[in-house]
């Protein structure tokens, strides 16, 4: 892969303004409006339902909005569609290769479909194949592989015409955790070579890797930035209060507990841990009080918010 231009200033590479998608009386995308720029690594998150795949399918052409405007790597998404097919790669939700090809019937496949002149298409091949490591399964049957290897042939598939700006719709969905950490380190590795991405994802420690992110519930889009930026947002932690992380036996008697006290703003229970909003300087209020309810306090601690918390705070507070 050639190595991108040194910039200085990066150019936006996806521009879009009060895109609406209305499927009958449903707004399955009301009024989004935000801006990718080159090789950011973009995240969209939000709850099934939201409007993910529905925004991602007209940024790549395929879906026509009711209304708003976006343009992709320079081109309308309404007026040059087929200009944009052609330059992005896109890795849908569903898997949606041949799976009675074998993985280089189908590398052969969109090769072809893309238009790579047929004296390229080797040596085109030979560059994805080694990018995404698929050469010991070459001959295999598509649909017999794994599923961290299926996403990975999705990949190179939509990678066999060098684009560069790739949309991934839950790439890792149903991949196990190895499989997982291996195909964002990949998408990293490309993201250095020049590669834009706009993936959408439901891991928190998917969304900690990316460079910006944007939130969407109910088919609106209600924060973005980068991952630091959401967890300066005011509403996260209230003025006056600071976060800490509770580690206590009985976890749910214990949430009870501190939801009683004036002095806890919230508190929010996780697998193992709760993290309170606790009024500055109360901290040892709350440990002594749980202490005298028989609690054992194994431990608690000040936090900056994670991005659950973000999440979690931007859909109670959106919910009113
Ligand atoms: P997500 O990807 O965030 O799970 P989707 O974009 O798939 O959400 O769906 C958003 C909403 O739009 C859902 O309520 C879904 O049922 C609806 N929807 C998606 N595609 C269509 C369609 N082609 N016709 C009608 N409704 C649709
Ligand atoms: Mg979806």
């Amino acid at each position: 892969m050639e190595q991108p231009p040194a910039f200085s200033h990066r150019d936006s590479v996806i521009v879009v303004s009060e895109l609406t998608k209305v499927f009958g009386n449903l707004v399955a995308v009301d009024r989004v409006s935000f801006t990718v720029k080159e090789r950011d690594i973009f995240g969209l998150l939000g709850p099934n339902g939201s409007g993910k795949t529905t925004l991602i399918r007209m940024l790549c052409g395929i879906l026509n909005p009711t209304s708003g405007n976006a343009s992709v790597l320079g081109y309308d998404v309404l007026r040059e569609s087929e200009e944009i097919k052609r330059s992005i790669g896109y890795m849908s939700q569903q898997f949606s290769l041949y799976s009675d090809l074998t993985v280089i019937e189908n590398l052969n496949f969109y090769a072809k479909v893309y238009g790579i002149p047929k004296k390229e298409r080797k040596g085109k091949l030979e560059e994805v194949i080694e990018i995404v490591g698929i050469k010991p399964y070459l001959n295999q049957m598509s649909g017999s592989l794994s599923g961290g290897w299926k996403q990975r042939l999705a990949l190179a598939c939509a990678l066999v015409h060098s684009p560069k700006l790739l949309f991934l719709d839950e790439p890792t969905a149903g991949i196990d955790p190895v499989a997982r950490r291996d195909l964002w380190n990949l998408l990293f590795e490309l993201s250095a070579r020049g590669t834009t991405f706009f993936v959408t994802t439901h891991y928190m420690d998917e969304a900690e890797r990316c460079s910006h992110l944007g939130y969407i519930y109910f088919s609106k889009l209600i924060a973005c930035g980068t991952p630091e930026e959401l967890k300066r947002i005011p509403n996260v932690t209230p003025e006056g209060f600071r976060r800490h992380e509770l580690r206590v036996e009985r976890l749910t008697e214990a949430m009870k507990e501190l939801l009683k006290l004036d002095f806890v703003g919230d508190a929010t229970m996780f697998s193992d841990v709760i993290h309170v909003l606790i009024k500055e300087g109360y901290a040892e209020e709350v440990k002594i009080y749980l202490v005298r309810n028989g609690f054992n306090v194994y431990d608690l601690r000040e936090i900056p918010p994670t991005l659950e918390d973000v999440f979690v705070s931007l859909t109670r507070s959106f919910k009113g």
